[in-house]
């Protein structure tokens, strides 16, 4: 059975749909990824699997009970990540950690959970006081005070440098594997690719993908970008021979070329036939965030590509 169940979900605000006819799983263990441009219903879709508002349509359940009418039994299920705003500056750590362990009939010991989350040396420290990286390793720890068997976090890393990034991937993933299903709601693409087992993308009300990170950047029409600077130029028409190529440019001297992994053989050997030699020869696998532009096309976000020299267009 999956912990998180969403049929048919519907969400209106007045005259606004926010969600429309959503519907995944979760199964237990999965890191699941709720991904998708601003707007596109992410947060009111979550909000609704923890029972904080109540779907115009559609059934959910977590660990087989109802947010709205067994919210308490949810809760328990649950381990929600706070707002920055619902935490006070003044607060020091060790008293967050002691205040929302009251809210648990049997919380977690929080000496470990601080240990483990490398927060142990900040107990005194004030809230307001933490760096970006520290309020989020403080906001993991009181998300697992009550041992939830999944962890919702939402744009957890989106304010952090990409060191504490990283690290906090990192957290997440310790998280899971120690047995609690994570359901991450995000818009980076990195993210996403690096953390998730399957990530359902948001456009627009309604999910336009699903599935797995690789499957969604296989199912890129060309999923690789090969670049080079050639010592002499390359005939365009053996470029233009070269199999499963979808678009050739130049930048100055440098070639990029857009295709697949049989491109990518036939550029080397023919670059081996003309005695050329190249530099700064770059291949690069196509990302999530291509997988997500087209998927998304026509949304209002449209995210920069990361790690190579091409624009969608
Ligand atoms: P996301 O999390 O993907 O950015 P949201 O779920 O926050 O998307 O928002 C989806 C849509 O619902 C947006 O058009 C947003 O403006 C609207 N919306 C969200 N919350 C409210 C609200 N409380 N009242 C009215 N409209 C809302």
């Amino acid at each position: 059975m999956p912990i998180v169940e969403v049929q048919g979900l519907r969400k209106t605000y007045g005259a606004t749909t926010a969600v429309d006819d959503v519907s995944f799983t979760v199964a237990e263990g999965e890191v699941f990824g709720i991904l998708g441009p601003n707007g596109a219903g992410k947060t009111t879709a979550v909000e609704c699997v923890e029972g904080l508002r109540v779907p115009d349509a559609g059934r959910i359940r977590v660990a087989g009970f109802d947010p709205v009418r067994e919210h308490d039994e949810v809760a328990k299920v649950l381990g929600v990540q706070l707002q920055e705003s619902e935490l006070q500056a003044k607060l020091t750590v060790r008293e967050a950690l002691e205040m929302y362990s009251a809210f648990y009939a049997d919380p977690a010991d929080w000496r470990p959970l601080v240990e483990r989350l490398g927060i142990a040396e900040q107990l005194g420290q004030r809230f307001g006081e933490l760096s970006g990286g520290q309020e989020q390793r403080l906001f993991i720890a009181l998300s697992l005070l009550g041992n939830p068997r999944v962890a919702v976090f939402d744009e957890l890393t989106a304010a952090l440098d990409p060191r504490a990034r990283r690290e906090t991937w990192q957290l997440i993933r310790d998280v899971n594997t120690s047995g609690v299903t994570v359901l991450l709601v995000t818009h980076s693409m990195e993210e996403a690719q690096h953390l998730c087992d399957r990530v359902a993308v948001f456009d627009r009300g309604g999910i336009a993908a699903l599935g797995t990170p690789d499957a969604l950047i296989r199912g890129s029409d060309n999923p690789v970008v090969i670049s080079f600077q050639p010592s002499q130029p390359l005939p365009e028409a053996v470029l233009e021979s070269l199999p499963g190529v979808v678009s050739i440019e130049h930048e100055g001297a440098k070639v990029v070329i857009e295709g697949d992994d049989d491109t990518v053989g036939a550029v080397t050997s023919v670059i081996a036939r003309e005695g050329i030699t190249v530099h700064e020869l770059r291949i690069v696998d196509a990302t999530l965030d291509d997988a997500f532009l087209r998927i998304t096309a026509g949304a209002g976000a449209r995210p920069g590509r990361s790690g190579t020299t091409r624009e969608e267009s």
